[in-house]
């Protein structure tokens, strides 16, 4: 088997400091070797620095036909609206937008997915060919009365035995994604937990989004109250008293891997019970988050107490494109003071940490799979510090590989 040979200015591995004028050689799929020095054979990639593959741990493709977010961003609830009218109104078939969402995050260097589905089409379409991110795709439920509780378990149940009929390739796994505490029934959920738990698969769960949600769990009361009555389905009887965010969190400790979606709004209690529950990762979505216009992200104070941060994109409907490289821009931009090191270790290694697949990818080791992508750096710019480069705003993504194949 040829060996490929490459040679960057920098290599970014993630586990391990940026290495300058560097080399990563590649057997098959895999890595087989990274150093600081040169190589005779190598193919010299110039001025550019190889990171590992993007993980973007939370996005729905379904909306990837979305040519700018929907409006308004507030509040809230209105924007749910949109998104409910979108989904109802879709006139582009599903296989199309999700293609579509598979195809940009590809070539903006995203190389693993947390999906969430509502469908089992990007299910299928992820696990059809090689040239494809891998994945874990989360059937959504929803349903906030009693009388969807069945249906929806059966729904879970249902795309869940899709990974036993599909002989999946090991490239895609399958979770299950009760949306959030005020549209899914208390019932629903721990049922959902517990299918999760038996099968052995994580779950993702939107936490935390916004001060509306605590409002609905702690009074009972605002915006999502008035959405559930406007649909006929509010009744207070439903919402248990004393179900607070920590306690949707709880369960969550009991699985192998759970995503706390957002947790914009995560407050003591919740960072508390997060420090000693290590198989539970929260996903932040920073020009989402910034889209809605929700107060300061504790991310930085979850990395502090040992919590894991991956990134995400959300989707179309709350951002402008998929790619997770531009979230890492746009940290960069936000929080100056942040080291590089820290948000490229958010958006790869974090992210296949919470999606499971830290064995595989998320780093340039020796071993992982030979997923990466290759940013083209600024000739001029006044710095030599390769952490500087990298998140410099006229950085791009030039191309991409997959097990060991560029394809682009
Ligand atoms: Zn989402």
């Amino acid at each position: 088997m040829e060996r490929q040979i490459l040679a960057a200015r920098w290599v970014f591995p993630v586990e391990g400091p940026p290495l300058e004028r560097a080399v990563l050689e590649i057997e098959g799929s895999r890595i087989a070797a990274v150093y600081q020095g040169e190589h005779p054979r190598a193919v010299d990639l110039g001025n550019a620095a190889l990171i590992p593959g993007l993980v973007n741990a939370h996005t729905h493709m379904e909306f990837s036909q979305l040519e700018q977010p929907l409006g308004p961003a507030k509040p809230f609830t209105e924007w749910i609206r949109s998104i409910m009218k979108s989904r109802f109104t879709c006139t582009v078939p599903a296989d199309q937008r999700i293609r579509q969402g598979i195809e940009e995050s590809l070539i903006s260097g995203t190389t693993c997915l947390g999906e969430i589905a509502t469908s089992s089409e990007s299910l299928q379409l992820l696990s059809a060919d090689e040239r494809k991110p891998s994945a874990v795709v989360f059937r959504e439920c929803l349903g906030f009365t009693p009388d969807r509780i069945v249906e929806q378990q059966q729904t879970a149940a249902d795309f869940l035995q899709l990974g036993t009929d599909l002989e999946l390739n090991r490239e895609v796994g399958l979770g299950l994604s009760p949306h959030a505490p005020y549209s899914v029934n208390p019932d629903l959920y721990l049922n959902l937990v517990q299918q999760v738990r038996d099968q052995g698969v994580p779950a993702a769960v939107h936490l935390a989004e916004t001060r509306d949600e605590l409002e609905f769990l702690s009074q009972k009361s605002g915006p999502f109250v008035e959405l559930l009555s406007e649909l006929g389905l509010w009744d207070p009887q439903i919402l248990r008293d004393g179900m607070r965010l920590y306690d949707y969190l709880v369960p969550l400790a009991e699985l192998t891997s759970a995503l706390a979606v957002h947790g914009n709004y995560f407050g003591e209690a919740e960072i508390e019970f997060l420090k000693q529950a290590p198989q539970i990762s929260v996903v932040y979505c920073p020009r989402t988050h910034h889209y809605f216009g929700h107060r300061l992200h504790p991310w930085l104070t979850l990395i502090s107490q040992g919590i894991n941060v991956a990134l995400g994109t959300d989707s179309r409907a709350s951002n402008p494109d998929l790619s997770l490289w531009k979230e890492l821009l746009f940290l960069r931009e936000t929080f100056p003071d942040v080291a590089t090191d820290l948000i490229l270790e958010c958006g790869t290694l974090a992210g296949a940490r919470a999606l499971e697949r830290s064995d595989e990818l998320g780093s340039l080791t020796v071993g992982k799979r030979a997923d990466l992508a290759l940013i083209c750096l600024p000739d001029d710019a006044v710095t030599d510090s390769g952490s500087d480069l990298l998140l410099n705003s006229r950085s791009y993504v030039a191309r991409v590989m997959l097990n060991g194949v560029w394809i682009n």
